[in-house]
């Protein structure tokens, strides 16, 4: 068994929306496969992987550095104890010679190969990816069993030009509608009273037993961070998102002494050095505050397994982790970890992120598929041919066939749907 050949594409994910940090109108993917020499029902095995949603395609790294490294291997030296490709060689031989730190594009870039060597070896045990990692790959720590429901909540309230509160209000309730019990809208983008205004509107209409977090996207500085965390303390909020710089860890300690409610962030911490850091020097409460580490865009699994194992060394438990993202990767090391749950965009960010289709949400929780790998491929907008571009060979000459990447798509707009309200309540300092 071996691999002969690694293609990418970058593709445009764009769409005219904004957080309180950046506008998402030329935002860019990197997609990848990993084609091998094994056959099954008359096709090669295939690995897919590509870079979460928030940061852009990393094509430059990818072909000029992580993936000749691979194909240029001996095919045995990435094989390992099962008889397999193994993801962990796979990802050691891409790393070879890069030096420590450094983390950002290189950590996203090396995400995509680490996702797609996951979904390889899945699909080659013949097994979904959170049962494989759960008999392969689990820490001690963790029970033996995945999960097969996770509990997801709806990413969105983004800021459209010319959308007002009652969009919003339409947006978040057609969460609720589609399954989900927790929706999350952004802040920061606005003036105070603006965002007050917004968030009243949407608790207004949300039924009972849902709830709204709300993401500010590291947009303040401490004193701004701080009173909205004075404003915020009004209202019966999931948590409370990046306020500030992801890595100014002293103004998180000094938000988290003055914030009751529950805290989240770790996004665009990119990897363990950053994820420990974090936990060493931020402040945050592990009876309560959410870990939103994405091992998707910090060096994969391969990566995410050293920072869980350093989440039980520091007396938290994985259980605190919900994974930005939103797509099937995140959601199947959720399951095999048993982290709390995992990010979802409906409707958004397509056509990589999001669910399997024969996976619906119910109740706030989505279930895990059956079929072998990740799923990225099963979801509508990717299995339907014919594609629309070709994807750049990244070196190795091959005998495979030749396979195509998603089309160019645009974004669908949210779903909308009507829905019953209520009165919000005041939380108590
Ligand atoms: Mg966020």
């Amino acid at each position: 068994m071996r691999i002969v050949d690694i293609r990418e594409s970058t593709v445009p994910i764009e769409a005219d929306m904004s957080n309180a940090f950046i506008n998402f109108s030329k935002m860019t993917v990197s997609v990848l496969a990993i084609v091998t020499d094994e056959v099954r029902d008359g096709k090669p095995v295939v690995g897919y992987g590509f870079n979460s949603n928030g940061r852009y395609a990393q094509g430059g790294l990818l072909r000029e550095r992580l993936v000749p490294r691979v194909l240029k291997a001996a095919p045995d030296s990435l094989i390992g104890e099962h008889g397999d490709l193994d993801p962990e060689r796979i990802w050691r031989t891409a790393m070879r010679d890069e030096k420590p730190c450094g983390h950002g594009d290189r950590a996203v870039a090396m995400g995509v190969v680490d996702m797609a060597a996951r979904d390889l070896a899945a699909k080659l045990a013949d097994l979904p990816l959170h049962r494989l990692l759960s008999e392969r790959a689990r820490d001690p720590r963790t029970p033996e069993a995945p999960k097969e429901q996770v509990w997801v909540y709806a990413a969105g309230g983004y800021y459209y030009p010319g959308r007002g509160v009652e969009a919003l209000q339409a947006e978040m309730l057609s969460y609720v509608e589609l399954g989900y019990r927790t929706v999350k809208m952004k802040i920061g983008g606005a003036p105070l009273a603006e965002v007050r205004r917004r968030i009243e509107a949407v608790l207004e209409v949300l039924p009972d037993g849902c709830d709204l977090a709300v993401d500010a996207n590291g947009r303040f500085e401490l004193d701004e961070a701080l009173a909205y965390a004075d404003a915020l303390s009004a209202y019966p909020l999931r948590w409370y998102e990046e306020a500030g710089d992801p890595l100014d860890h002293e103004a998180l300690r000094l938000l988290a002494e003055r914030y009751d409610g529950p805290l989240a962030t770790g996004e665009n911490l990119l990897s363990f050095a950053e994820a420990r850091n974090l936990i060493r020097y931020g402040g945050l409460r592990p009876d309560r505050d959410i870990l939103q580490l994405d091992p998707a865009l910090s060096y994969g699994l391969t990566e995410f397994r050293r920072t869980v194992a350093m989440l039980f060394n520091s007396g938290w438990n994985p259980d605190r982790c919900v994974p930005h993202g939103g797509h099937q990767f995140n959601l199947s090391i959720a399951a095999a970890y048993h982290l709390r749950g995992c990010e979802s965009y409906p409707g958004i960010l397509t056509p990589f992120g999001g669910f399997a289709d024969e996976c619906p949400i119910e109740d706030g929780h989505v279930r895990l598929p059956d079929a072998p790998g990740i799923g990225l491929e099963r979801k509508a907008p990717l299995s339907r041919p014919p594609p629309r571009r070709r994807p750049r060979a990244c070196g190795a000459p091959t005998a495979a066939p030749r396979r195509a990447g998603p089309g160019r798509r645009r974004l669908a707009a949210p779903p909308r749907a009507a829905g019953s309200g209520r009165r919000w309540r005041r939380r108590g300092r």
